[in-house]
């Protein structure tokens, strides 16, 4: 019980304020004191019996006198015994075991229970009527408070606390705000989905609707003195987390909070997922008076969304997977499988476009095609698996050779067609060099191989593409010609040269650029034959076997 309580305080101070009366009624004498009449009783009944006695004893009527002491000590409860003393002792009348109970006043004043009246005769006292009271109340502890003025205020503060109390608290019940909502505004909010709740500016919940008060299978009414953030909201312990509550943010900040998520246990254990809103409700002169909190069940919806976020990842996972798929299919039809270069078809649809882009903003662009010398050589030599290897590293070479905006196409067996945008010839010539000088040094899966290269640029007026190939293929041409492992730039005389001697190899080199070594024309023809006669005795043997 705390007795901090608006209902506890007003019940003290009500308390207070009665005894404070009672006090006073009692300082101006309104309060009837039972001793003290008691007392004034027994005073003027003992009075009028020696008035009596007196009468009687002037007339001698002794008789008289012990009969009405008798009937006295009879007919009063109050009278234990009663006698008549003569001065020198001597007893006249004894009523009652009054020798046993006549105990005599020490100063001869007489006491609540033992009462002396002088009898006097021709103005001379001559006997004392001794009468014996029972005891008054006061004489015991618990009678002595039952009957005082004390126990009168002990009984009127605790009563009137008790009857102060509840009254004050039904009271504030009948003044609650909550009483003040009219029931048609209950009814109305009752009929909302949405939970609705109330609360004052001290967290307490004023009023609350259905559909709140059954999630947590309550009724409105019981609902209502309970605190916002006492309802058990999940993850909601430690102050700073209870700050947190929107109705909290709505009353610091005065700001609406909008959607806020919050966990609840539910009356059947479940966790529920709700959607708060919270805003500040205020008075007329715009003073705050209030909160109003508005509950929207998102549990479903939340696993909807969970399985929707499931799926669409799942979706997304398989759009990935496509994707990638796609991206394989592509380089799977763009680019030559065994070397990775791009394929015939797709270096020329890139070129075209290259080859535009350079003429329609007069850029420089260089064409570059290699084969590989002898390779039929290395195929005989050391069988077809080889020779694809040997393949794939001069490929290789020629794409860390290049530059990304380069195209690298296989364009025939072990050719190659290179296209540098925006390079001009010495350039192009520079990069050819360069892939000749890296070839002809490292060894190609234990291959010594080397590469012929013929150069040309858009510079030299091709009109198309395929006349820009044409230029650089009859370069290549002429390096074959001039002996292989060399880089030839087309030029007005290997044009001519092409054309006089179409298919004929000579020693003649039209244009030679930077060569590290010049290979005998004679000797390589020599090899050549050699090469080709080797084949031919190897494919015949591979015939007999079979
Ligand atoms: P050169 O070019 O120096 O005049 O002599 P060469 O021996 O290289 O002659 P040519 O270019 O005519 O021969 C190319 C050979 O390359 C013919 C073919 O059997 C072989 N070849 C073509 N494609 C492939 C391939 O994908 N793999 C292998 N291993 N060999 C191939
Ligand atoms: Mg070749
Ligand atoms: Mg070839």
């Amino acid at each position: 019980m705390t007795f901090n309580t608006p209902a506890m305080r007003l019940s003290i101070a009500l308390v207070l304020l009665t005894i404070n009366l009672l006090l006073m009624a009692n300082l101006i004498g309104l309060v009837p004191d039972k001793s003290k009449s008691a007392l004034k009783m027994r005073q003027s009944l003992s009075e009028s019996l020696a008035l009596q006695f007196c009468a009687a004893a002037e007339k001698g009527e002794f008789q008289t006198i012990q009969n009405t002491l008798r009937a006295v000590v009879e007919r009063n409860d109050d009278i234990r015994s009663a006698a008549i003393r003569t001065i020198d002792g001597k007893l006249l009348a004894l009523e009652g075991e009054h020798l046993l109970h006549w105990k005599p006043p020490v100063d001869g004043k007489s006491t609540p229970t033992h009462v002396n009246v002088p009898l006097y005769m021709k103005n001379k006292k001559w006997a004392m009527v001794e009468i014996c009271f029972a005891p008054l109340w006061i004489d015991t502890p618990a009678s002595g408070f039952t009957n005082s003025f004390i126990g009168l205020v002990a009984f009127i503060g605790l009563g009137s606390f008790i009857c102060y109390f509840f009254l004050i608290k039904k009271t504030l019940r009948e003044l609650d705000p909550a009483a003040v909502i009219p029931e048609r505004v209950q009814k109305a909010f009752d009929v909302l989905q949405e939970g609705v709740v109330i609360l004052d500016e001290k967290e307490l919940i004023v009023m609350t609707n259905k559909a709140f008060a059954g999630l947590l299978g309550k009724s409105p009414k019981a609902m209502i003195g309970l605190k916002g953030s006492e309802l058990g909201w999940l993850d909601c312990h430690t102050p700073d987390q209870i700050r947190q509550l929107p109705w909290f943010k709505a009353m610091e900040g005065g700001k609406e909070q909008k959607s806020v998520s919050l966990g609840l246990r539910n009356s059947s254990g479940n966790k529920i997922k709700l959607a708060v809103n919270a805003s500040i409700l205020t008075d007329n002169l715009g003073k705050r008076q209030g909160t109003l909190v508005t509950f929207d069940d998102i549990t479903q919806l939340e696993e909807k969304n969970f399985e929707l976020s499931y799926l669409v990842e799942k979706l997304q996972l398989a759009n990935d997977e496509i994707n990638g798929k796609n991206r394989e299919l592509e380089i799977l039809a763009s680019c030559d499988p065994m070397t990775l270069c791009l394929n015939r078809r797709s270096l020329g649809k890139r070129f075209d476009a290259l080859f535009t882009q350079a003429k329609a903003n007069q850029e420089q662009l260089c064409c570059l095609m290699a084969d590989i010398d002898f390779f039929k050589k290395v195929n005989d030599n050391y069988g077809h698996a080889t020779g694809d290897q040997v393949i794939k590293a001069v490929a290789d070479v020629l794409k860390t050779a290049t530059r990304d905006t380069d195209l690298v196409g296989r364009y025939g067996g072990e050719e190659f067609c290179v296209v540098l945008p925006e390079l001009h010839i010495d350039q192009a010539v520079q990069i050819a060099e360069r892939i000749r000088q890296t070839i002809e040094k490292q060894s190609c899966s234990g291959v010594k191989v080397t590469v012929s290269q013929g150069v040309s640029s858009i510079e030299f007026n091709a009109g198309k593409p395929d006349e820009l190939i044409d230029q650089a293929d009859k370069a290549l041409y002429a390096a074959k010609k001039g002996g292989r492992n060399r880089v030839i730039t087309w030029g007005k005389e290997i044009d001519a040269e092409s054309e006089d001697n179409d298919g004929e190899e000579t020693q003649e080199q039209v244009a030679q650029p930077e060569k590290t070594e010049t290979i005998d024309t004679d000797q390589a023809k020599l090899e050549r034959r050699v090469l080709e006669l080797e084949g031919l005795l190897k494919k015949r043997n591979q015939c007999h076997q079979k």
